[in-house]
């Protein structure tokens, strides 16, 4: 397969201008939609066979970074993307607004609890980047705070790297009409309005602070050990495809492998 990372990979400490990243691009992706949807069920294959090698050997893990804006795309992203995968070896875990509790503690300390353990694939849908994100977007915390964060959190995903866990993070890259589109979508289909909130009215005013916020979070914190990806997300299959491009190509390099079985095990006789 070819690795095609490098299409959407932020180079390390160097600011993507999102501005100058299209939403719609479908780069690298074959053009007809049925090919694309072939593509990524041959991926969710690939992603289940080198997961079960993974759990199987179980010695280094997979941390997937999910960030977005409102009806960016998160939920859908790890819906389709992690379908053909046994659940035993991936937990998913959601961070919302931080409890009273978590609020006297260090910022990082709720995620690192969440970090996946040996053989495992965590996905962090929102992370611990909201705390240079929401908090810096809407002053929850003075700059004083919130920037020298930038290092605490390349720190602390280089411990993570040290210890066995391969990162990928990935910003899902949607346009303010594609965003009007889903909220209006999700006003109108019933089975949807239980995801509108009011309150993403809100943040929706202020976008053009999020986008500076994400391009500063972004640049401050592409590693090569630990690289965001910026994925044009307007259109779902190539969104989803994408996600799974970057997934299955980091698992290969880490190549994790079936531990050796027994010796002497061609000389059994099950009775
Ligand atoms: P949702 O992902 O739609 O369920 O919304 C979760 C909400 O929690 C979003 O509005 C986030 O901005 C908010 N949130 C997550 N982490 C933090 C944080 N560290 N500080 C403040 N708000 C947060
Ligand atoms: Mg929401």
């Amino acid at each position: 397969m070819d690795d095609l990372r490098s299409l959407w990979r932020v180079q390390p400490r160097e600011r993507p201008d999102l501005d100058a990243i299209d939403p719609d691009a479908d780069d690298g992706a074959p053009k007809k939609k049925s090919r694309l949807e072939d593509a990524s069920e041959e991926l969710v294959e690939r992603l289940a066979d080198l997961q079960s090698r993974l759990w199987a050997e179980r010695r280094r893990s997979l941390l997937l970074v999910l960030q977005a804006l409102d009806a960016g795309g998160k939920d859908g992203t790890i819906r389709k993307v992690f379908t053909g995968i046994n659940p035993q070896g991936v937990s998913v875990h959601a961070f919302k607004a931080p409890t009273e509790e978590e609020l006297e503690h260090d910022f990082l300390w709720r995620v690192h609890h969440h970090t996946p353990r040996a053989g495992e694939i965590a996905v962090f849908n929102r992370s611990h980047y909201e705390d240079v994100l929401v908090v810096r977007v809407d002053e929850l915390v003075p700059e004083t705070v919130w920037r020298p964060r930038y290092e605490s959190i390349r720190g602390f995903e280089q411990t993570l790297v040290d210890g066995g866990t391969s990162i990928v993070k990935v910003f899902l890259h949607i346009s303010a009409d594609e965003q009007a589109d889903r909220f209006r979508d999700r006003l109108e289909e019933p089975d949807k309005r239980w995801k509108f909130s009011t309150g993403d009215l809100e943040v929706r005013k202020k976008w053009d602070h999020y986008q500076e916020a994400y391009s500063d979070a972004l640049g401050e914190t592409s590693t090569a050990a630990s690289p965001w990806y910026v994925v044009p997300a307007n259109d779902k299959k190539y969104r989803n495809w994408a996600v799974l491009q970057i997934l299955v190509a980091t698992l290969e390099e880490m190549d994790p492998r079936f531990p050796e079985p027994e010796a002497g095990l061609d000389d059994i006789v099950i009775v």
